[in-house]
């Protein structure tokens, strides 16, 4: 296929290097980052765009996909199809897939999880938002960028499915640094906190597969001196989607709100800014009830 692909960061560029290693048409543009290898450079977004069978956006919010999209759909030949894999705001997401059938085009919002290491291994999993013929089009592209996608409905389903399951993990991630801290002040041992906890009810992905205590568990940021990983101003954004997200559809979602504050509290006055999602167990530490 002919792909153009907008946005080659830390997950666009892998993905994009992967899409040209098993053998497509890539032509890549972004304002910054350079290109990846297998990638061919295009002077504009539309000049990516043109011809292209799919065009892959991967950007750091909704109000620049909105942006690059102005820029991309006269561009691109009729029955093409917009793929965002941004994470975005679930209006934005619906906003650009309306333009893009407007003009005749296909549109998917199909954000993704699984962060650096899955862009670069081709491992990622996709949520996906779209009607079934884009999604058909674009499926053999998230086979080689992922190992599963689940299509979750209309335009915006794939947003609102990432901002459900990352306020899930904002919301664990916390009880479980929380848990950690009182038990330390317990006089519970880590390892044994891990043994119970990760086989009993209180288990979770948190717990479990990325552990927010040094030295337990299997490998995780924490064990990295909280690198990221995550870092904890994106958990912090993808939380403020969920609030926005709450907020316009009219859902009561109280331990998101709170995981939203706390997180916000983190990055923006504390010193989370860079640090992994899981350095929360260190600032609980820190603190006294
Ligand atoms: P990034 O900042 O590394 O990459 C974004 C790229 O977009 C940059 O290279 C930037 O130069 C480029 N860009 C900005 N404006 C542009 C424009 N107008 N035209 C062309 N290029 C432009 O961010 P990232 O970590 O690659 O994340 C990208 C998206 O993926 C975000 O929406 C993020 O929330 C989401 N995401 C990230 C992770 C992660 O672990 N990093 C995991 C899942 C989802």
């Amino acid at each position: 296929m002919k792909i153009a692909f907008i946005g080659l960061g830390n997950m666009g560029g892998p993905m994009a290097a992967n899409l040209a290693k098993a053998g497509h048409q890539v032509a890549g543009f972004d304002t910054a980052a350079p290109m990846p290898e297998g990638v061919t450079k295009s002077a504009s977004a539309a000049e990516a765009a043109t011809g292209a069978d799919v065009v892959i956006t991967m950007l750091p919010n909704g109000a620049i996909l909105r942006a690059v999209a102005e820029q991309v759909i006269p561009a691109m030949r009729a029955g093409a199809v917009l793929c965002d894999c941004s994470t975005v705001d679930v209006d934005s997401a619906r906003a650009v897939a309306a333009d893009a059938q407007a003009a005749g085009l296909g549109a998917l919002d199909a954000p993704v999880s699984g962060g650096i290491g899955g862009a670069q291994a081709g491992t990622l999993t996709f949520m996906v938002g779209g009607d079934d013929a884009a999604f058909a089009t674009a499926q053999p592209l998230f086979d080689i960028m992922g190992q599963k996608t689940v299509h979750c409905g209309a335009s915006g389903a794939g947003q609102a499915a990432k901002i459900c399951n990352n306020m899930i993990l904002g919301v664990t991630m916390i009880a479980t640094c929380e848990a950690f801290a009182l038990a330390d002040k317990l006089g519970l041992d880590r390892q044994k906190m891990f043994d119970v906890v990760s086989t009993s009810s209180g288990y979770s992905w948190s717990m479990n597969a990325y552990c927010p205590a040094p030295g337990i568990g299997p490998k995780s940021p924490a064990d990295n001196d909280y690198k990221p990983g995550f870092a904890a101003e994106l958990m912090l954004k993808d939380l403020n989607l969920s609030q926005d997200a709450a907020a316009s559809a009219g859902a009561d979602t109280p331990m998101g709100r709170q995981a939203r504050d706390l997180y916000e509290e983190f990055v923006e006055r504390e010193d989370g800014r860079g640090r992994d999602f899981s350095a929360m167990l260190p600032r609980f530490n820190r603190r006294n009830g």
